[in-house]
């Protein structure tokens, strides 16, 4: 069985699908992996390193035959035609904002695999690359706050006066939230965290964060743990109970999502407008539709001295360490169902796993929650 690893075609985009120990696990496994001329080039790891864990440095047209891909991010439509007939293709995908790419990969006869769709079970933990990268994504919103805040985050008592810690709220508790909670804990901040599903108010107390409570009535959770989306009433009275705790932050990071849906505007401009000149918001969901109004995409917005910073692929500021995840969340993937008898990845239909994140399969939609969306 073939494995080909194209490069990425994203701008800027630094992550690798498949490091070399990675590579030497399948190929221990009996695959044949084929990788891109230059594909570590961006994380350092020269093809010299590739060969000496068993793969074959080719170009991009040979390897796009490959039984299987490999990629971070969902395939240029253009190429997806040049796939071999039947192959199965694993990236991410953002299947419920891509039906044309979808659609394309069903016509081709690819079997698409969505690393967003792995289900967020104790079994698929180890295969969870929404997971791997919000954690670091989570890590870099404190770095990027801590550079471009003037004033340190931990207390200092010194000679020359005492320096109160830095004031950290962090709006959306998931994976993301809970590394940003830990991060800006261990720079010293005085953090504090709310998130609509209550249950996370343990975990952001035993960070040793203080958990923000509003009431906003019935909220839950779907039954993968994702946040139900707020009504208009629920989200105005969030945001009154949030005005304050921004308008004595120093720091606020948003990180509140909506599984497959735009995400929510927790801060809107008159609650940026009641903020210290000098601090910081760092809105991580810049990428699908933001949570601050005002924020863009790739920029850094100041307004009334406080600066908003909508920078996207924040995993990627980690490439090396984002890589080395992505590319143990896939292998993990393909060792899971792998034949040892016949060297083989083989697609278990029957699985939990493979049903929710199997998009595409013999020409068809064969995801649910995809095919009804249209
Ligand atoms: P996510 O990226 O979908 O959302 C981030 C956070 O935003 C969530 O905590 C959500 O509750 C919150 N949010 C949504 N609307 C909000 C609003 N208006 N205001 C404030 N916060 C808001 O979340 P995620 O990091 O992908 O995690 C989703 C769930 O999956 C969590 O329950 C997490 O513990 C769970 N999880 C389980 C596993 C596993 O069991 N294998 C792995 C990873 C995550």
């Amino acid at each position: 069985m073939t494995i080909g690893v194209p490069k990425e075609t994203f701008p800027n985009e630094k992550r690798v699908a498949l490091i070399p120990s990675s590579v030497d696990r399948l190929v221990k496994k009996g695959a044949k992996v084929l990788i891109e001329a230059g594909l570590g080039q961006t994380i350092n790891i020269s093809d010299d390193d590739y060969v000496k864990a068993g793969a074959t440095i080719c170009d991009r047209s040979s390897l796009l035959n490959a039984d299987i891909i490999l990629r971070i991010r969902k395939p240029p439509v253009e190429e997806i035609s040049k796939l071999k007939k039947g192959a199965i293709h694993i990236s991410f995908l953002d299947p419920f904002n891509e039906r044309a790419l979808v659609d394309e990969l069903a016509k081709n006869q690819i079997s698409a695999i969505s690393m967003e769709m792995i289900p967020r079970s104790t079994r698929a933990q180890k295969m969870d690359a929404l997971s791997s990268q919000a954690n670091l994504a989570g890590y870099v919103t404190v770095m990027l706050a801590a550079e471009r805040l003037d004033r340190i985050f931990p207390m200092l008592m010194t000679p020359a006066g005492t320096i109160s810690p830095a004031k950290v709220f962090i709006i959306g508790v998931g994976v993301a939230g809970l590394q940003a909670i830990a991060t800006a804990k261990r720079l010293g901040a005085r953090v504090e965290a709310f998130d609509t599903r209550p249950v996370v108010e343990e975990q952001v107390k035993s960070l040793g964060a203080k958990f923000i409570k509003i009431d906003l009535g019935e909220t839950g959770q779907t039954k993968d743990g994702y946040a139900k989306a707020l009504t208009p009433e629920q989200l105005e009275i969030q945001r009154q109970g949030m005005a304050k705790v921004c308008s004595q932050s120093d720091v606020v990071i948003t990180t509140a999502q909506l599984f497959g849906r735009k995400a929510p505007v927790v801060l809107t401009k008159d609650m940026v407008a009641q903020m210290k000149p000098g601090s910081i918001i760092v809105d991580m969901a810049v990428e699908s539709g933001g949570n601050v109004e005002g924020s863009k995409l790739n920029e850094e917005v100041v307004v009334n001295g406080v600066r908003i910073i909508g920078l996207g692929n924040l995993p990627g500021r980690t490439a090396s360490h984002a890589s080395q995840m992505y590319s143990a969340n896939l292998h993990n993937l393909l060792e899971e169902y792998w034949d040892k008898d016949q060297k083989m990845f083989k697609l278990n239909l029957e699985d939990e796993i493979i049903k929710g994140c199997l998009i595409t399969h013999q020409g068809s939609i064969v995801n649910e929650m995809v095919k009804n969306l249209k």
